[in-house]
């Protein structure tokens, strides 16, 4: 399977702000030596040795993933801003020419889940197929009403590509061709739903949103089937621990909690996900440096995996 992230951060998306940019020029500069930009290949090549945060930027989309399953079915999970530029890179194939099918899977309805649909071109050209996989029961009337007119002026059900909804059970087994999806209901207000998905021997397990706080650990052994020996977890990690503290409630985890479940479920690799829009890309950076830290002071009890975070663009291939 290959699995894509068009979409990383929470909440709301936040573009790069011009302020930033001039810092990462800033820092670029200060690092140069003149034999890093004597000729076009040094500056390729200096660019690409300068920190993920100095030469590029996790991203402010909101959520949105690609899964392509080994029998190239397409799954959409979440549908936030980030799926506008999937939808830009699916009308070049077969969605282009109205010949496209997909499965569309949504944690929730929160806004940074959904907000890019009206935005998808596929979704404009008659012919595509989605079909729309959820244990919320009113799921369309959610969608049409983001669509109201008050709202946007193009209403979800003119939106010309066929769109059927399907309701499953809670943990109910749906499979897209040879593909096993599961779904598991998480603690967020208002409820969201995590997918694991099986496909060709390899495990990918996706939640966002959720918050794994001290209570919720209490009951972890009921998430084990969910997360187990997955070769890849995307895992909202939107806050700091300490921040974590003093959000209770508020339905988002942090990289420490995830290390955490990640480690008692044999998790292979953990991608940290949902990013704080007040976050800048040195500071994701700074996330990332201490989950690692965290990781390798209690690598004795979580045990050996691989921690990275997620920024747009980002490709895994299972
Ligand atoms: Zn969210
Ligand atoms: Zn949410």
């Amino acid at each position: 399977m290959r699995i894509k992230l068009w979409g990383v951060r929470g909440s709301l998306p936040t573009p790069v702000s011009g302020d930033s940019i001039a810092a990462k020029i800033r820092k670029a500069l200060s690092l140069a030596r003149p034999g890093d930009i004597s000729s076009e290949e040094s500056i390729d090549s200096f660019i690409r040795s300068l920190p993920f945060s100095v030469q590029s930027t996790f991203g402010g989309n909101t959520t949105s993933i690609q899964v392509v399953t080994g029998s190239g079915d397409l799954i959409i999970i979440d549908c936030g801003s980030g799926i506008r530029m999937l939808g830009h890179e699916l009308m070049k194939g077969d969605f282009g020419e109205g010949r496209g099918t997909a499965t569309v899977l949504l944690s929730h309805t929160h806004w940074d889940h959904i907000q890019g649909i009206p935005f998808f071109l596929p979704f404009y050209v008659k012919g595509n197929r989605f079909n729309f996989y959820s244990a919320f029961p009113d799921l369309k009337k959610r969608l049409d009403y983001q669509q109201a007119y008050t709202h946007f002026p193009v209403s979800f059900d003119f939106l010309p590509a066929k769109k059927e909804f399907f309701t499953i059970e809670a943990e109910e087994e749906l499979y897209v061709n040879d593909t096993k999806v599961v779904n598991k209901l998480m603690p967020h207000p208002g409820a969201a739903y995590g997918y694991r998905i099986e496909d060709g021997g390899k495990v990918l397990a996706y939640t966002s949103d959720c918050e794994f706080n001290i209570n919720e650990i209490d009951h972890i052994e009921n998430y084990r089937n969910f997360f187990s020996d997955a070769d890849v977890v995307v895992f909202d990690t939107q806050y700091t621990f300490e921040e974590s503290i003093d959000k209770l409630e508020f339905g988002h985890s942090s990289a420490s909690m995830a290390i955490d479940i990640a480690g008692m479920f044999n998790v292979k690799r953990l991608i940290l996900f949902h990013h704080e829009p007040n976050y800048n890309d040195e500071k994701l950076e700074s996330v990332l440096f201490n989950a690692k830290t965290y990781l390798s002071m209690n690598a004795g009890r979580v045990g050996d995996m691989r921690v990275d975070i997620a920024y747009e663009g980002m490709e895994i291939i299972l």
